[in-house]
């Protein structure tokens, strides 16, 4: 048995920056880690690096430069030709991009001093951690707390069980080796519209299959109407209100059986994704008297601190409560490190931005104006479209706006939703304010500089009050 100050399981984006903030703060810390990759390594990071977060980027970002190749370059004057797509090369150096990554976690925590340990971890009663490294040899490791950090995986559909070939999931979908000729994607989620943007715009006739009536319900209605005009220019054909109830692997591809408001229908394509949801992780987590226990879809069960029931014993990232995002675990993990060391540690949950990495790029922050005026709050409302930006007519990316929702009597910034250029880049702008309880004269008295994609904030901010410099429609 060796005894440590804090056991952290799991080395994803929420479990390694508590390893590290531990640390730093003069613990003894373990982090353990059983990811597995498909060439049979093992690496920290979990799905966000490995899986998820950056190898999306990696591909959304070739793919992006594909198709602005054949869209945009002639409108620059430059005329390129005989482009050919070498899938090989961009999934190289996606991966490339994930090991440097990964390996850049480990080398982070050696520097922090935490002890590194692939295998698979079990919290047993007493603080206990039971780990099963890859050889299967066992060792036991004590904690004075524990962290569980296990994340989440992709949710299956009974109706279309994964078959890692022909029915796939986000990961899968990631990795493919040729573009198919037609994709079908389940679930317009963020999930779905990353993926499915990749492979339209590297070539494939996508269709996305929701169940639901609205497209992204969850962003402000004026972001999604946007978003949906873009997708369907992009050519992703988004099938709203329809629900899959079987598919069948074929020969000629997978026939998937769905039903909309027109009836009964059936499509045929290659390769079908599976982007329906996560769910968390939790399987062999908790041993027999660990104490700790689930809620009824399966997240453990914790306190606003991220407290178990059981003393000591905390739960972070995509496994508990709240949204499933990379930074959520990360800023829940650090607050959980400086509270065991008997540090003082806040996590502002009505704040956590939204990203969603598509192009226009859409991010958002704190109420939409549909939410805020349902709390019945009198709002005004600043809109200012990137089509009047000097510095997003110059790159091009003209489509989208930003809009900030006021409260009409305090001036407060109650939410900000960006589509555009660089809108998960802008919104960090708003979460600060909105951090610091600022009003839309605050943003309207902040000097942005000239020529940026960020005063378009400054320009919305001044629109709320009808002051907007740059817009006719101020
Ligand atoms: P999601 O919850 O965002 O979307 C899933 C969608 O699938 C929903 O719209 C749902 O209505 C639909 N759906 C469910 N069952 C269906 C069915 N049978 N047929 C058709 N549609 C169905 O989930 P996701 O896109 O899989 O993402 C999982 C998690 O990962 C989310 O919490 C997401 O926030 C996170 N994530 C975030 C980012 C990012 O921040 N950019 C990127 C990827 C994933």
């Amino acid at each position: 048995m060796q005894d440590f100050d804090v056991v952290v399981v799991g080395g994803g984006p929420a479990g390694y920056p508590t390893a590290i903030r531990a640390a730093q703060n003069g613990l003894k810390v373990a982090c353990i880690d059983a990811w597995q990759n498909r060439d049979g390594t093992y690496a920290f990071g979990g799905t966000c690096l490995n899986a998820g977060c950056i190898p999306s980027k990696a591909l959304l970002e070739s793919s992006e430069l594909w198709h602005r190749a054949h869209s945009e370059f002639a409108v620059h004057g430059i005329k390129a030709s005989g482009l050919t797509l070498d899938l090989a090369a961009m999934q190289k150096r996606r991966a490339g991009i994930v090991k440097y990554m990964t390996g850049g976690i480990a080398s982070l925590l050696k520097a922090a001093g935490v002890t590194a340990i692939f295998g698979r971890g079990k919290l047993l009663a007493g603080r206990v951690v039971e780990v099963t490294a890859p050889d299967k040899s066992r060792q036991l490791l004590r904690g004075k707390h524990v962290v569980l950090a296990s994340g989440s995986i992709p949710t299956e559909l009974k109706s279309l069980p994964f078959d890692g070939k022909q029915i796939i999931d986000s990961w899968g979908a990631l990795e493919l080796s040729v573009v198919p000729k037609r994709l079908c994607v389940i679930g317009a989620g963020v999930i779905g519209l990353e993926l499915g943007s990749v492979w339209r715009r590297l070539g494939a006739e996508v269709v996305v299959l929701e169940a639901l009536d609205a497209l992204l319900p969850m962003a402000d209605a004026q972001l999604a109407t946007e978003a949906a005009r873009h997708f369907k220019k992009l050519g992703l054909d988004v099938r709203l209100g329809a629900k899959v109830s079987a598919a069948k692997p074929g020969k000629d591809g997978v026939s998937v059986r769905y039903s909309d408001a027109k009836g009964e229908q059936t499509l045929t394509a290659d390769v079908v994704v599976v982007a329906v949801g996560r769910r968390p992780y939790t399987e062999g987590l908790l041993g027999e008297g660990s104490g700790v226990t689930l809620d009824e879809r399966g997240f453990i069960k914790v306190d606003d601190h991220c407290a178990t029931a059981v003393a000591n014993v905390w739960a972070v990232g995509d496994a508990v409560r709240g949204p499933m995002l990379a930074h959520k675990g990360k800023e829940e993990g650090v607050a959980v490190a400086d509270r065991v060391a008997g540090k003082y540690a806040h996590m502002n949950y009505a704040l956590i931005p939204s990203v969603i990495y598509t192009a226009p790029e859409i991010a958002w922050v704190g109420q939409s104006e549909a939410q805020a005026k349902a709390a019945g709050v009198a709002v005004k409302i600043g809109v200012f479209p990137f089509a009047a930006s000097g510095r997003a007519r110059a790159m091009e990316g003209s489509a989208g706006f930003v809009k900030v929702v006021v409260s009409q009597s305090s001036d407060e910034l109650l939410g900000v939703h960006i589509i555009g250029p660089m809108a998960g880049e802008l919104i960090a702008e708003a979460v600060l304010a909105m951090e610091f309880r600022g009003s839309a004269e605050d943003l309207q008295r902040t000097i942005h500089a000239h020529p940026t994609l960020s005063e378009a904030l400054h320009e919305a901010a001044l629109a709320a009050d009808k002051r907007a410099i740059d817009n006719i429609n101020r």
